[in-house]
């Protein structure tokens, strides 16, 4: 199932596309989709709808986050062997885990704007995790039973402010914008492995990132599993869980978003995003 929020920013709507493709309406069946929306029990009973009964929705209205009340949206760094080597970071032996703010969570085709004084603004498109249910302590064996679904992401990042501004990364990953998830959550019966999926994406229709989830060094069950160490994962939190090579911050020379650039990226199966990159305004 591809749920889905549409309308505009703050007044999304719940919805679904249907096996056409077509956007259905979900109002009269859930308030929205947010976290008592993604446990196993709630998503059987979305599942038994009869999907061509439900209103459907014209026009090509702006897609929302899939999913409201994102309380944690934690991410995984260097995660791909050679993305780390093309920023010229050793592979981590346990997973390197950083936030980013969820203001800065945003719909899949909304604009990517500059935060003030940045020069380093880059691109990873992302493979994001959903948690449906809350989990701690949870072994990798079980992780996935956990996962709510799967989204695309952008970990849109600073690189001046993430690597040169301190130690941590947080500064360079929570400005705003810096977070657009969707179209799609894709519940996790329709994504069997997550391990297998093509993640691309290309910067004014030039490919720059072109990978696969079968070279993550940590799989989504083992990260579900080793952030579950750490804090407990509620329902709607995402975990993204790093991105493949190609970044800005990886060519040679390095090349930074500006202006008027577009990034279109997208996942095997978990839907396409594209981002205006505009200036900074308050
Ligand atoms: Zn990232």
């Amino acid at each position: 199932m591809k749920l889905v929020r549409y309308g505009n920013p703050g007044k999304e709507k719940p919805g679904l596309i249907d096996a056409n493709g077509q956007l259905r309406d979900l109002s009269a069946v859930v308030k929205d989709i947010g976290p008592d929306q993604l446990g196993d029990a709630a998503v059987a009973r979305l599942r038994k709808l009869k999907t061509d009964k439900l209103p459907l929705v014209k026009g090509k209205p702006r897609m929302g986050c899939p999913m409201a009340g994102v309380g944690k949206f934690i991410a995984i760094g260097l995660n791909y062997s050679d993305h780390a080597a093309e920023t010229g970071s050793p592979i981590p032996k346990e997973p390197i885990v950083f936030m980013k703010a969820t203001s800065c969570i945003q719909g899949p085709n909304d604009p990517v704007m500059l935060p003030k004084g940045s020069v380093k603004t880059d691109w990873e498109v992302e493979l994001g995790v959903v948690i449906g249910t809350r989990a701690r302590y949870v072994s990798q064996k079980d992780a996935l039973n956990f996962v709510a679904g799967y989204c695309t992401v952008n970990d849109v990042s600073e690189r001046e402010f993430q690597l040169e501004r301190g130690p941590q990364w947080d500064k360079g990953k929570g400005c705003d914008t810096f977070g657009p998830i969707g179209p799609w959550l894709v519940t996790r019966d329709e994504v069997p492995n997550p391990q297998k999926l093509g993640l691309w994406l290309e910067l004014n229709g030039q490919r720059v990132q072109d990978g696969s989830t079968k070279t993550m060094i940590f799989g989504v069950a083992k990260l579900v599993s080793y952030v579950s160490q750490f804090m407990t994962l509620m329902p709607g939190d995402v975990i993204t869980t790093g991105t493949p090579p190609g970044v800005g911050l990886g060519m040679k020379p390095p090349v930074f978003l500006k202006k008027g650039d577009v990034m279109k990226l997208g996942i095997e199966g978990l839907g396409e995003q594209q981002q205006l990159v505009v200036p900074f305004k308050l």
